[in-house]
């Protein structure tokens, strides 16, 4: 038996034509290893499709920039590039057509690459979203090796470039944070009240463990301290949290270095003094776990053993040759949260409208990586 796959494109008024052979498969008396698609095939059938459609897609856009979007004129077409775009499916090299700009309106250039200009990151969102999704359960060694081997990426992927894309996503998660809400500090107590209130009860529960540094620039090695945390809602939906200590500590050595005070240190410290004045003030209230226990409400600290557990102990400690830099874990850190609270694809889905949405709660976590 022989199939051939072929892509056929449909044009708006309805005719048909192949654009490309795909592929042929052939079979000879059913074997258990024969029946259905191999691993090998379906990379191959992957890789040509997308090659493909990416083509397909590619010429159709660059063939709607080619008047101007002012008054309509067509623009002249200098030369064409070609351009390297990532995807989950591999590294594709697209023609660009660099265009000169019309003269109805000033331009500050002569001449621009509407397709470098849409495509102003090199690799496509679904492979990143992998990417990140993986590094943050495994090394980025073995990320590299499960995605080689399972989807068409042979040679096309290393550790290196898969760290600097986790941590240009972890990045771009910090910066959606923007400026600390240190309203406890600046506040008065109208603007508190005005507060949202969580559902009460809400258990919050913070720890640390140590991970390995080394510094590749000033040769030192040690320990810095992660610390995380897991807040659970009375519904029992619960979120975890977490940073590199001595990310943060880098904010008071600088400040030391300039012999003067730092903004951040100042309202930190300053918190944790009001912090301290509340605990003491509110001693009555500080719950009492005899009742706690009776009345079956939380009083353990496994649930935080664990998380220190499930967020650290597994990804930044496991293997003991494995040394990080607080920036480096605490980046990578921010993803692994995002991973296990299964909010990484939502996050995707605000970035890139027109990702496919699928729901992260009906996907298993690989709990054991
Ligand atoms: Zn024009």
């Amino acid at each position: 038996m022989k199939i051939k796959l072929q892509i056929v494109m449909e044009s708006e008024d309805g005719s048909e034509q192949v654009i490309q052979e795909v592929t042929e498969i052939e079979r000879g008396s059913l074997q258990p290893e024969n029946l259905g698609l191999s691993l090998t095939e379906a990379k191959t059938l992957l890789q040509q499709v997308q090659q493909t459609l990416v083509e397909q897609q590619v010429a159709e856009y660059e063939q709607q920039q080619d008047s101007c979007e002012h008054c309509g004129g067509k623009l002249l077409h200098k030369d064409e590039r070609t351009i390297v775009y990532r995807t989950l499916f591999g590294k594709l090299t697209l023609p660009c057509n660099r265009l000169f700009h019309c003269n109805c309106q000033p331009q500050p250039t002569r001449t621009f690459q509407p397709l470098a200009n849409l495509l102003t990151e090199r690799t496509s969102p679904e492979l990143l979203y992998v990417e990140s999704k993986f590094a943050s359960l495994m090394s980025y060694g073995l990320s590299v090796k499960l995605l080689e081997e399972l989807l068409p990426l042979e040679g096309q992927i290393n550790a290196t470039t898969v760290r600097n894309n986790v941590q240009a996503i972890a990045q771009r998660l910090e910066n959606e944070l923007g400026e600390e809400k240190d309203i406890y500090i600046e506040g008065v107590q109208r603007d508190w009240d005005q507060l949202p209130r969580p559902d009460l009860p809400l258990v919050v529960g913070m720890d640390g463990g140590y991970v390995r540094y080394y510094d590749s620039e000033s040769k030192q090695k040690g320990n810095f301290e992660v610390i995380v945390g897991k807040s659970t809602k009375a519904d029992g939906t619960s979120l975890r949290f977490g940073f590199a200590y001595g990310y943060l500590d880098d904010i008071f050595v600088l400040a030391d270095d300039e012999k003067k005070p730092c903004p951040v240190a100042s309202k930190l410290y300053k918190m944790m003094e009001e912090f301290e004045t509340y605990i003491r003030n509110n001693e009555a209230m500080i719950p009492n776990y005899g009742e706690r226990w009776r009345y079956g409400e939380s009083i353990s600290s496994s649930f935080v053993e664990s998380t220190v557990n499930q967020v650290i102990s597994k990804r930044f400690v496991k293997k003991q040759q494995m040394r990080w830099t607080p920036k480096g874990a605490h980046l990578l850190l921010q993803i692994r949260i995002q991973v296990l609270n299964r909010e990484l694809r939502r996050k995707f889905q605000q970035w890139y409208s027109g990702l496919t949405p699928f729901p992260e709660e009906n996907i298993p976590l690989l709990n054991a990586a």
